[in-house]
């Protein structure tokens, strides 16, 4: 499809100790203990026999693993701030060029998994420079055909810049961390597994393109192969 880039350069990096980039003490307490709980889930996450997909190789440079995740997320964000005025529905924000990421108290209120997706997320975000999302179309319902909500809020976000056209972007990051985890990880609950699955189907509603969405979809039929 037009406009896919594959990112394959990624090396494999020394794998750090947990997450290195600095938490600012003005974040309040409650959100930084949330967004602790989150860099640790990730660094927690084992694989099992299962080889992660193709599309989990090119993006991460590794297998289902803590250590590919915390190596991902420390590229792209070095420094946790303090978000000073939120707009409703913002989670997190990441300054361009900066490795510096804005984390809300509505980070907080998300359960693990999903705190883990946005980590995953900003820090495509902050390793690729990419800040930019695509308009959500006017009639933007998902397959039941149910409005599509703001992962905070609940709000519709039918015609907000919130989706992305490609297959290589932060939402399909998202998704692709999300179905391997959901089909490999041997260390997560069935609860987990099954809360990463509903939030790998809502990513890959973000993806407004019907090609990158078959692309997206077929990476994670090959899953396992
Ligand atoms: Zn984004």
């Amino acid at each position: 499809m037009k406009g896919f880039l594959v990112v394959g350069l990624l090396t494999a990096a020394v794998i750090p100790a947990g997450a290195a980039g600095s938490i600012s003490h003005k974040i309040p307490p409650g959100t930084r203990a949330a967004l602790q709980e989150g860099l640790d889930f990730l660094e927690a996450i084992k694989g099992g026999p299962v080889p992660e997909s193709a599309l989990h190789r090119r993006f991460f440079g590794g297998p289902v693993s803590g250590g590919t995740y915390v190596a991902f997320v420390d590229r792209g964000l070095k420094e946790y701030i303090e978000f000073d005025d939120p707009r409703p529905g913002e989670i997190a924000a990441v300054y361009w060029g900066s490795g510096k990421v804005s984390i809300t108290s509505s980070f907080e209120k998300l359960e693990l998994v999903k705190r883990a997706a946005v980590l995953i997320h900003e820090a495509y975000h902050g390793q690729e420079d990419d800040m930019e999302h695509v308009r959500c179309p006017k009639h933007f319902v998902d397959d039941e055909g149910r409005p599509i909500v703001s992962d905070a809020t609940g709000e519709p976000i039918a015609e907000k810049y919130a989706c992305d056209e490609d297959a290589d972007k932060a939402y399909a990051h998202g998704y692709v961390f999300l179905m391997n985890l959901a089909m490999n990880c041997s260390n997560c609950s069935e609860e987990v597994r099954s809360r990463a699955l509903y939030w790998a189907k809502r990513s890959y509603h973000r993806v407004i393109n019907e090609d990158a969405r078959r692309f997206l979809k077929q990476d994670s039929a090959d899953e396992g192969r």
